[in-house]
């Protein structure tokens, strides 16, 4: 098999991946949606959010590796949480106008074929928008934050995810120098609020959209 053979079976063998997965998210009552590139997703949010609606953005790697998607979302009435020149407190009231916006982007740190979203905090604002406040939340996905249940989900974020933010995000823990989770209680531990997000009553508030394509997401 050579290289693009290759690679156009890993992109059928995630596609379908991500079909089983959008179908659980559905029966979650989550609105999920396949994307076969950036471009279409992009295209699929600027059609989504209206003019003047308020947005806000929750951490997320995935969003920053997608051209134009981070300006996008800044482009409308952005809350920014971390604007140069505000206070502490000033920061935190934004933080928490951020919870009644129109428009919600966030990434999640792993979803399970099931259809449920494992997300870890260290602050919490991000997981407080997801839970309850935006009418909306986006979150932006691609075949890699899929794994087979919530054990996996676990493991994915001690193992991987929690330790690469760590190091992205230049954090004095030991997972750093471990390469994986050693459970810790230092001052710079992002990993404090742990939450699963299963079956909705607010039908297609939750909406997951998937780009397939393996290079983005931690
Ligand atoms: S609990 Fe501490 S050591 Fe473990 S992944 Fe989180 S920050 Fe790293």
């Amino acid at each position: 098999m050579n290289k693009m053979d290759y690679n156009e079976s890993i992109k059928k063998i995630n596609k379908q991946k991500i079909l089983t997965t959008i179908d659980a998210l559905k029966r979650n009552n989550m609105d999920a949606r396949y994307f076969e590139s950036k471009e279409e997703l992009l295209n699929a949010v600027k059609e989504m959010v209206p003019e003047g609606s308020t947005t806000a953005l929750g951490g997320s790697y995935t969003i920053k590796q997608i051209d134009g998607l981070t300006e996008l979302i800044k482009s409308y009435d952005f809350k920014d949480r971390k604007k140069e020149g505000s206070t502490k407190e000033e920061k935190r009231q934004i933080a928490m106008e951020a919870n009644f916006v129109d428009y919600y982007f966030m990434s999640s740190n792993a979803i399970t074929v099931k259809g449920e979203l494992y997300n870890v905090d260290g602050t919490g604002n991000r997981v407080s928008a997801l839970i309850y406040g935006p009418d909306n939340v986006v979150v932006i996905a691609s075949p890699n934050k899929i794994v087979s249940d919530v054990d996996a989900a676990i493991d994915r974020v001690k193992e991987q995810t929690a330790p690469m933010n760590c190091e992205r995000l230049n954090m004095d823990t030991p997972c750093r120098k471990l390469g994986r989770c050693a459970n810790c209680r230092s001052m710079d531990k992002i990993c404090i609020f742990y939450t699963l997000t299963g079956f909705q009553r607010n039908k297609d508030r939750i909406k997951v959209f998937f780009v397939n394509d393996d290079s983005l997401g931690l």
